[in-house]
């Protein structure tokens, strides 16, 4: 098993570098961060990535997160992933490194005032709903700028980009216009003027769809089943 998991780690590691080079409209060289998918896998199986190279993880419930954490520690970088609700805010900002999934001001305020609590710069990424899938959340592409305007004036915040799920498509293909839209919308919040924040990450592409991402300019992707295998819920 552990072989198996270095072995897809790898091959995970190797379809990001072709996808880099298929890349058209994107610097080819521009790297991407590859964020590991523990969620529904034990901490054996973290630590088979882990030694096979992972220095990202990415949780989608806070509870499990902070199970695994107090064992692990600080030698990964933790990415909460997952939907955040306000009454666990506490625990998440504890260990997060980064929170992929503000998808509201109400949630920015939030965590705002608990990383104040703890005198801590919480880094973010702003969810983005842009199929309108009632099903995800996120912020829609029309309120996008003003939630950002709204987030950078928050102290203990550190806004670092934007963060999507593509709907699951049968034909991978159709995500590609999304994703090219996306980092269209990513160098726009580039230009805006947002003094505290450092707009750096665009957080897309998932195992069905990670090398299409790639190539239209993510630079993370977050990836789980093409590691760890099917999860068991
Ligand atoms: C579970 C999850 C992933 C990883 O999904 P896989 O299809 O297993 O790669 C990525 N992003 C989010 C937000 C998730 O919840």
């Amino acid at each position: 098993m552990g072989q198996e998991i270095a072995e897809r780690y790898q091959n995970v590691v190797a379809k990001i570098e072709a996808a880099k080079q298929r890349r058209t409209t994107v610097p080819k060289e521009a790297a991407v961060t590859l964020v590991a998918v523990t969620k529904n896998h034990d901490t054996t199986a973290m630590r088979e990535a882990i030694a096979a190279g992972a220095a990202d993880v990415g949780e989608n419930r806070v509870q499990e997160a902070k199970t695994k954490f107090v064992e692990i520690g600080n030698c990964v970088t933790w990415h909460l992933i997952g939907h955040l609700q306000t009454n666990k805010v506490r625990q998440a900002v504890k260990f997060s490194d980064l929170i992929h999934s503000v998808d509201s001001l109400h949630l920015a305020e939030a965590i705002n005032s608990e990383a104040a609590r703890i005198d801590k710069v919480q880094d973010i990424l702003v969810q983005v709903n842009l199929a309108k899938e009632e099903s995800k959340s996120g912020i829609y592409k029309e309120d996008l700028f003003a939630s950002l305007q709204a987030i950078n004036a928050l102290p203990n915040l550190r806004l670092r980009g934007l963060m999507c799920m593509a709907p699951n498509y049968e034909d991978v293909e159709l995500c590609r216009p999304l994703f090219r839209e996306m980092y269209k919308i990513f160098q726009d919040v580039q230009d805006l003027d947002l003094p505290t924040s450092n707009i750096d990450t665009l957080s897309m592409g998932m195992t069905h769809d990670y090398e299409i991402a790639v190539e239209e300019g993510a630079n993370m992707v977050r990836v789980g089943t093409a590691i760890f295998g099917p999860r068991q819920y």
